[in-house]
């Protein structure tokens, strides 16, 4: 980790700190807004508050790439409290990771203060303990969403559901000048409200109205209830301003060293014809059962198309220990040589969206991955597994991005989806135009370029210390 990535040099005013949470659907976000905020067009100093160790390796070559390449942006090391996580038995890393540094909030006064900071960019899992350390501080404290719109409609409008729910089972939530969220669709954990995620949720959401403003990694097409719910006060009475500045332009910082697989794939994905390969990816946060995988490799052998599929069978970072054969069934590598491409590793996802062979991409619809589609017009194939990615899955099938099998199981729930209705599915979506069609219309080359979408459709003026939307 490169040193000069330390804050204590003179830094241009305004200097921005922007402070992710854990995982890399938190940091990728938040380093596209670090490299676009201290751009010239922006000019801000900008330092990214880091967590060392990670939770996951992913995270730190991610950081590292991000100060390497990128020497205007900072590092401001933030040292937590110790945190006794055996108190959270079983409790997912990423979570702990949020609860250890929301436990040592009091600690970013001093670090904010000393670093000279004249604006705060806070991850939503932050929110609720960051915003009253801004306040005192005298700080804009502005909240960085992650996820969709519709995500943040629900976190703000769910504390109030649950005061009128008055200790009911949680059930459909009908977000005020929103829409319906189904209760199949809520994420598993508020179903529990002594959940680590729950208690995190609700605390958040109720002290979101308390912030500067909202910078969402959307735009107005891609999700016009929920924007405008949330502008014209309709989820809740004067809540703050919500700024539009997605799809967040990608950021390549090119490695030294490419990695070990990036070569094979993308000269491979180079050599197919124009949409004809399925990419096929759960992001970095969470693993798919050893059964489902198999039937997975079923599906996509049986669908007859060509694949990219990056497997993933472990929570953090990637399974060293299984083989690849071991995992998708005897003979499968083999029988798929040439058409289907495995790996185990981590890939550059957003070289590979911008490949002119990709013609589907089957996603967990983890924000991220739904706005890169977005941004490459490329139409997605929703299969939530946990958390915002049904809510997630809904946009992509309400925008018309893609389409979402409900039926399709999430974790938590009983059953397995068979490798035939997966191949259905594949060939169904490869052969519909439609589809395809409305897809290629979020492209941004069609639209507003991602940079401009933050510096003209939204101009974040830190040097004024105040957020304009433009009429
Ligand atoms: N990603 C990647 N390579 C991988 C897996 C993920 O580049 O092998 C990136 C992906 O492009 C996205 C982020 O990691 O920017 C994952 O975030 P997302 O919100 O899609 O899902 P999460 O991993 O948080 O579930
Ligand atoms: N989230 C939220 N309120 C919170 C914490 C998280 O609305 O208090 C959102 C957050 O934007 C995230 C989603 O809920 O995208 C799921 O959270 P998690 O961190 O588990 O998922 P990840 O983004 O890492 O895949």
């Amino acid at each position: 980790m490169p040193t000069s990535g330390d804050a204590s040099g003179a830094l241009p005013h305004p200097h921005v700190v922007l402070l992710p949470s854990a995982g890399m659907g938190h940091l990728v976000p938040f380093s596209r807004l670090a490299v676009s905020l201290s751009s010239s067009d922006h000019g801000c100093g900008v330092s990214v508050a880091t967590v060392l160790p990670t939770v996951s390796s992913a995270e730190s070559a991610h950081l590292e790439a991000l100060f390497s390449a990128c020497p205007a942006v900072r590092r401001l090391d933030f040292h937590l409290a110790r945190f006794d996580a055996s108190e959270f038995p079983g409790a997912d890393p990423f979570f702990l990771r949020f609860e250890a540094m929301r436990r040592s909030a009091p600690l970013l006064g001093p670090l904010l203060a000393g670093a000279g900071a004249s604006a705060l960019v806070t991850d939503i899992a932050l929110a609720s303990v960051v915003i009253p350390v801004a306040k005192e501080l005298g700080l804009p404290c502005y909240v960085l969403f992650t996820a969709s719109t519709a995500m943040l409609s629900l976190c703000v409008h769910f504390p109030a559901y649950l005061d009128a729910n008055a200790g009911g089972p949680v059930g459909d939530v009908d977000v005020p000048g929103v829409y319906r969220i189904s209760k199949a669709s809520i994420p598993q954990a508020l179903h529990h409200p002594e959940h680590l995620f729950t208690r995190q949720f609700v605390a958040n959401g109720r002290e979101l109205a308390k912030a500067d403003g909202l910078l969402v990694n959307s735009f107005d097409e891609f999700e016009p209830e929920a924007i405008a719910a949330l502008r014209d006060g309709s989820v809740v009475a004067g809540f703050p301003n919500v700024f539009s500045v997605g799809p967040l332009a990608p950021v390549s910082f090119s490695a030294s060293e490419p990695a070990e697989n990036q070569a094979d794939y993308m000269q491979w994905l180079a050599a197919q014809p124009a949409r004809s390969v399925v990419y096929v990816s759960f992001g970095s946060r969470k693993a798919i059962s050893k059964d489902q995988l198999r039937e997975l490799a079923v599906g996509l052998e049986a669908s007859g198309h060509r694949f990219l599929w990056v497997v993933k069978s472990t929570v953090v970072d990637r399974d060293d220990e299984a083989e690849l054969s071991e995992l998708l069934g005897e003979g499968f590598l083999e029988r798929v040589q040439g058409r289907g491409m495995v790996t185990k590793g981590w890939v550059e996802q957003e070289e590979v969206l911008k490949q002119e062979s990709i013609g589907l991409f089957i996603s967990h619809c983890g924000w991220n991955s739904v706005t890169e589609a977005a941004a490459n017009g490329l139409p997605v194939l929703a299969w939530p597994r946990f958390g915002d990615q049904r809510v997630n899955a809904g946009v992509v099938a309400r925008s018309g991005l893609g389409v979402w099998e409900e039926r399709w199981s999430w974790e938590g729930e009983e059953g397995m989806v068979s490798g035939e209705s997966i191949a259905e599915k594949v060939k169904a979506v490869m052969a519909d135009e439609t589809v395809r069609n409305k897809a290629r219309d979020f492209c941004l080359s069609n639209r507003l370029s991602q940079m401009d979408a933050l510096q003209h459709d939204c101009v974040v003026d830190f040097a004024e210390l105040k957020v304009e939307y433009p009429s």
